[in-house]
């Protein structure tokens, strides 16, 4: 079998880079190893993301979601500071339904879905990849262009010698709704009791509520999850809950490809640091790698990612190493936002993806001082 581009992992980033390679003509095969896997993730997603990505309208047409009425933060010492979200720009999906659909839209362009594992690659002019079926068989697929999109443990790193991102545990669960769980915000719990270097979260699905939180240190995840159900919900008796730990990328400035594998979403570590949101910036990743790959020049992809979202991923993770692991810090970082302007600020860059070039800057200003001691001098800051 001969394609000119193996895309290897059928998640948000993988069927991403599958439909705008199709969009172009050029002939794709999408791996997914089981198309029965439920991602382990809050399945949030800002509205805003998606129609960047030309999937809003059509999405939410024939997926079920929920809409977030409010984001809740909740400093560890201070009081909670509630944003009332007035168009819908939080949308929560079921990850197994987002990802199932997101594999049809590429396979509706044309692209060849195999269910099956990468299990050898040999690289010569073009690339070899033996290929594991569901049932057991080999196959061989000769490639020009390889994909590795996937996930925070990409087999295809560990096969062709590149370094895996380096990341955080999570522990999460999904738990049924009854009415004294009802709840329409996603909330945000900062403190080191329940979550170190990470946040502890609750999103509202349909009929079910998305809980975790998160740690550098594995060993760490029970008992932090056991405290912040404690803390969140001290009458309510939910142990019987099915717990999942799971890596989530660390942003570190890597090589975007080696040779002709080009790394896309988690296998590359787009996850934004401070918000750990990944699933827009996997594809968006996907979005450029193809865009690179249909311009025959690599070099294009980091581009287009560093013009885009450079800056930003740089200062987010200064952020997150000054101010995680520190409760004051993180306490009165997160008391400056309710200040109005800042709010409209961060809401912009987070919500609704604004361009980093119009607003960054703002937002640094707005934070003067502790900004310096975090970022300058190795930034320059036009104001
Ligand atoms: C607990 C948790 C909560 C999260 N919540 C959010 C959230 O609310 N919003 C948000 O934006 N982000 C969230 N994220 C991050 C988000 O889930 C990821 O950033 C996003 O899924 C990355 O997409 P991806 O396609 O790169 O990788 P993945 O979604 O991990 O997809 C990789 C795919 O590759 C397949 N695969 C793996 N190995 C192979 C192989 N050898 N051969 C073939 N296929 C293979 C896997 O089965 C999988 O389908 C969360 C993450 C975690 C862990």
């Amino acid at each position: 079998m001969n394609y000119e581009v193996l895309v290897v992992g059928g998640g948000p980033a993988g069927s991403t880079a599958a439909k705008f390679l199709l969009e172009e003509g050029i002939e794709t095969c999408l791996i997914e190893r089981n198309l029965e896997f439920k991602k382990p993730c809050g399945g949030g997603i800002p509205s805003a993301g998606l129609k960047d990505l030309g999937i809003l309208d059509e999405i939410t047409k024939k997926l079920k979601f929920r809409r977030v009425k409010k984001v809740i933060i909740i400093p560890p010492y201070s009081e909670p500071l509630e944003v009332e979200l007035q168009k819908g720009e939080i949308l929560i999906f079921n990850r197994f339904e987002f990802d199932s659909f997101l594999r049809k839209i590429a396979t509706e362009k044309g692209a060849t879905l195999i269910e099956g594992e990468v299990v050898n690659l040999e690289k010569n002019k073009s690339i070899k990849a033996t290929v594991k079926l569901k049932n057991g068989t080999l196959r061989e697929i000769i490639c020009k262009y390889l994909i590795a999109a996937d996930g925070v443990n990409s087999k295809i790193c560990s096969l062709s010698g590149i370094k895996k991102p380096n990341f955080f545990w999570t522990i999460s669960s999904q738990i049924q709704i009854n009415s004294e769980l009802q709840t329409e915000a996603c909330e945000f719990w900062f403190g080191s009791t329940h979550a170190s270097f990470f946040y502890s979260w609750v999103f509202p699905g349909n009929n079910y509520l998305s809980i975790g939180t998160g740690s550098p240190k594995a060993k760490e995840l029970k008992n932090f999850i056991d405290n912040f159900i404690k803390k969140r919900f001290p009458s309510t008796n939910i142990s019987d809950m099915k717990l999942r730990a799971y890596k989530i990328p660390k942003w570190e400035k890597r090589p975007f490809y080696m040779g002709n594998i080009i790394l896309c979403g988690d296998a590359l570590g787009t996850v934004m640091p401070v918000s750990f949101e990944g699933i827009y910036y996997a594809m968006k990743s996907a979005q450029f790698a193809s865009e690179a790959i249909k311009q025959k020049n690599l070099n294009i992809y980091e581009k287009l990612w560093e013009q885009r979202f450079g800056r930003q991923f740089f200062i987010m993770k200064n952020f997150q190493d000054y101010m995680f692991g520190d409760d004051k810090r993180i306490d009165k970082w997160l008391n400056k936002h309710r200040n109005p302007h800042i709010q409209e600020l961060a809401m912009a860059l987070w919500l609704r993806k604004e361009k980093t070039s119009n607003l960054t800057p703002l937002y640094l200003k707005a934070f003067g001082s502790l900004i310096s001691r975090i970022l300058l001098p190795q930034v320059k800051i036009n104001m």
